[in-house]
């Protein structure tokens, strides 16, 4: 047996259980021996019925005699109950909110039960067990009193792993080291062989941590190797000297309608800095919503178009693209500079020849044109900038909004030995030490400051019953000549979703199949019936209009137009307007469902308001009671920056929840490290020694390798 043989050629697997290790990702062996647990179950002593006492942990092995799944009538709680019995007696068995377990564990099942022994009316119960169904003759080993529980699904149980991995071990050979001894050795950190038994099948719990944090430590390794050879290649190759145009600068500030904060003037600073060394910039511009960061990247290119060389400038979404599009225009027009916009629904130019204060309509191979004959200067656009293969005459500098909406490997790469400058900006804060890790190859400039005259926002977590009276504060706010965002997590109606999918024979969800205290999706929000709701029976009397996805972008635009026109006063849309809608009249942002989005992402809406005079407010709409009094939205009342919010989302992450993966690349086991700011600096500075000394890792071909392979997993690159 090898890591790399492939799962499905070595077991004989049923199709439910094929499938199964596919949607957990798991192909060779490797996938199987790096599938940790997610948790230990630690299972006391194993015990005869008639010998358990009252509040122990204990094990029985036993037959199911009965059990039923109802409701309870006084609470509407979800329970099985039933009993089971050993050679010594019977004892009653209860789970809350796990009606399935009554299918599990049919009467005449024999099975392996753990929990902690309570005394009820009736007598002695075990509640919430941890059931294991066991063949009749199968032995019960119990040589663990720590059980590891795996991520599973339908098809593949933890027992399943468990047997599997166990098995794995016995007959693989040695499995070589890949971390450098002496950094092993340095923070007391356990062999590869000796961490991945510990992690699945630990003698206690100290063993499972300290295998963990090996591999956290690892992860976080790999990709400091990753990045830091990236940059340490970047330092190698060439980029264009731009020389600071500073009086031109000057009239740009003294141009503007405000002054730059004093970390819009420094960031503007690093970068001019950055334009006069002998190879390309690579540099990350992280700040708040509203810091305004376009302001910087338009003086930044300003000073490159100075010097006669080409700017690209891409962002995420089409109504992004189309903002800055029109912002670089207003604060560049006084300059004449020429301006481009592509999106893949349309081409304009800058300023048009016969009213040279606006913007025109051209095609897209007339623009194609004037951007490899350098007529165009700077050309601002969504990723068509890349698909249409835009080809220019002197492209010196790259800017990208939000470059992680773009998934993976968008940096752009001249076709000559000589690189553009780059930079990166972000308004998704993220932690200082997930920042060290993914953007470990670029410098960093953080605008830490507003611009001055910004209120700071009122959050108010509103739970259902409240739904009346926020509508009226809406209303008010509206009269007093305010705009309003209500943002909902999905854009179709669940009623009519529903009646598609049965037509289509597909199995449709409900509430009941996730226990109580779960809203289903049906109970979400939708645009369609909001924005139906709001203009029809809610607000008749006001001007509502609806944006998302699904739109032309024509149409999205002119929606947008309407309600920066203060045409429409409340704007029914889905995240679409996250990241960087700029209406500075829109004062209050009402969120439906709020628990289904990321604090970061919470952040992230609540920053479209607060950005004129007025006082704003953000209401977050929770679809139960519970939810509104979740840690996660208190803490999003609480934080005032979106970095403090940052930190609270990583340290209220619990195992198990994926986004690490979805969104970065990081595995579970690599987001536990990001908790840990000594291990990040330590993987950092263990990757630049090693890097320094042995930039090909000669020394290490293991280690080279899965760096290499990592980098292909990894998001940003
Ligand atoms: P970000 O992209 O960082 O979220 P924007 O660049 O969209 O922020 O800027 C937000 C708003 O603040 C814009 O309307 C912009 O014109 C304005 N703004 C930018 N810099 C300043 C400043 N120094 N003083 C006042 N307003 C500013
Ligand atoms: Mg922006």
């Amino acid at each position: 047996m090898q890591l790399a043989d492939i799962l499905e050629n070595i077991f004989r697997l049923t199709p439910r259980q094929k499938s199964g290790l596919r949607k957990l990702g798991l192909f060779d062996m490797r996938d199987l021996m790096f599938h940790f647990p997610a948790r230990y179950e630690e299972l006391g002593e194993l015990k005869q019925i008639h010998d358990l006492r009252e509040g122990e942990k204990a094990t029985i092995v036993g037959e199911v005699v009965r059990i039923k799944a109802e409701k309870t009538w006084k609470k509407k709680l979800n329970i099985a109950e039933g009993i089971v019995k050993d050679k010594s007696g019977l004892l009653q068995v209860i789970w809350f909110n796990q009606p399935y377990i009554a299918n599990i564990l049919k009467p005449g099942t024999r099975a392996r039960l753990s929990g902690k022994v309570s005394r009820a009316k009736s007598g002695l119960v075990m509640a919430n067990p941890t059931p294991e169904v066991l063949l009749p003759e199968e032995p019960v080993a119990i040589d663990n009193a720590i059980l590891p529980i795996y991520p599973e699904t339908y098809g593949i149980t933890s027992r399943w792993l468990r047997y599997q991995i166990r098995k794995i071990f016995e007959t693989i050979g040695p499995l070589p080291e890949i971390l450098p001894k002496d950094t092993l050795e340095k923070y007391h950190l356990p062999s590869l062989e000796r961490a991945l038994k510990a992690i699945h099948f630990p003698k206690n719990l100290g063993e499972a941590e300290a295998a963990r944090k090996r591999f956290s430590f690892e992860e976080i390794f790999l990709i400091q190797l990753n990045r830091q050879r990236a940059r340490k290649r970047l330092e190698q190759e060439r980029s264009f000297n731009i020389e600071p145009h500073t009086n031109l600068l000057k009239q740009f500030a003294e141009s503007l309608p405000f002054s730059l904060t004093g970390a819009q003037a420094k960031a503007i600073g690093d970068i001019l800095q950055d334009f006069q060394k002998p190879h390309p910039m690579a540099r990350l511009l992280e700040g708040d919503v509203g810091s305004g960061k376009t302001l910087v990247a338009a003086g930044a290119a300003l000073d490159v178009v100075a010097a006669s060389y080409q700017v690209a400038y891409m962002a995420p979404t089409e109504i992004l693209a189309r903002q800055h599009f029109d912002e670089f225009i207003k604060r560049l027009a006084p300059f004449r500079i020429r301006i481009g916009l592509l999106t893949s629904s349309e081409a304009r130019k800058f300023p048009s020849k016969v009213n040279p204060k606006i913007s025109t309509h051209t095609s897209k191979s007339q623009l194609a044109r004037w951007c490899i004959n350098g007529e165009i200067q700077i050309l601002i656009g969504t990723h068509a900038l890349i698909e249409d293969r835009v080809k220019f005459k002197k492209l010196a500098f790259v800017i990208v909004d939000e470059q992680h909406r773009f998934g993976v490997g968008q940096r752009q790469r001249a076709t000559k030995n000589i690189q553009p400058h780059f930079l990166s900006m972000s308004a998704t804060p993220i932690p200082r030490t997930l920042a060290l890790t993914i953007y470990g190859d670029l410098d960093l400039t953080i605008l830490d400051e507003m611009p001055p005259g910004r209120q700071p926002i009122e959050t108010k977590i509103v739970p259902p019953r409240e739904r009346e009276h926020t509508y009226q504060f809406i209303r008010e706010e509206v009269r007093r000549g305010g705009q309003v965002f209500v943002i909902c997590p999905r854009i179709e109606d669940p009623k009519e979703v529903k009646a598609a999918k049965e037509a289509r024979g597909e199995r449709v969800w409900s509430a009941a199949d996730f226990g109580q205290g779960f809203a289903s999706w049906d109970d979400v929000k939708s645009v369609k019936v909001e924005f139906k709701k709001l203009s029809g029976e809610v607000f008749p009397d006001l001007r509502v209009g609806m944006v998302h996805g699904k739109l032309k972008p024509k149409e999205k635009e002119l929606v947008m137009k309407k309600f920066k026109n203060r045409e429409l006063d409340i704007l029914v849309s889905t995240s679409v307007v996250e990241v960087g809608v700029d209406v500075p009249n829109a004062s209050i942002m009402m969120i439906e469902g709020g628990e289904r989005f990321g604090l970061a992402q919470l952040h992230q809406f609540r920053g479209r308001v607060g950005r004129g005079e007025r006082k704003s407010y953000c209401f977050v709409f929770t679809t139960s009671d519970e939810y509104a009094r979740s840690r996660r939205l208190k803490a999003l009342q609480e934080a005032k920056t979106g970095f403090e919010l940052a930190e609270y989302d990583l340290e209220l992450r619990g195992p198990g929840e994926l986004s690490g993966k979805k969104q970065w690349g990081i595995s579970d086991v690599g987001m536990e490290a990001l908790k840990n700011i000594k291990m990040v600096e330590a993987a950092r500075t263990e990757a630049q020694a090693l890097i320094a000394r042995d930039f090909e890792l000669r020394d290490y071909p293991l280690l080279k390798e899965r760096v290499e392979e990592s980098a292909s997993e990894l998001h940003f690159e």
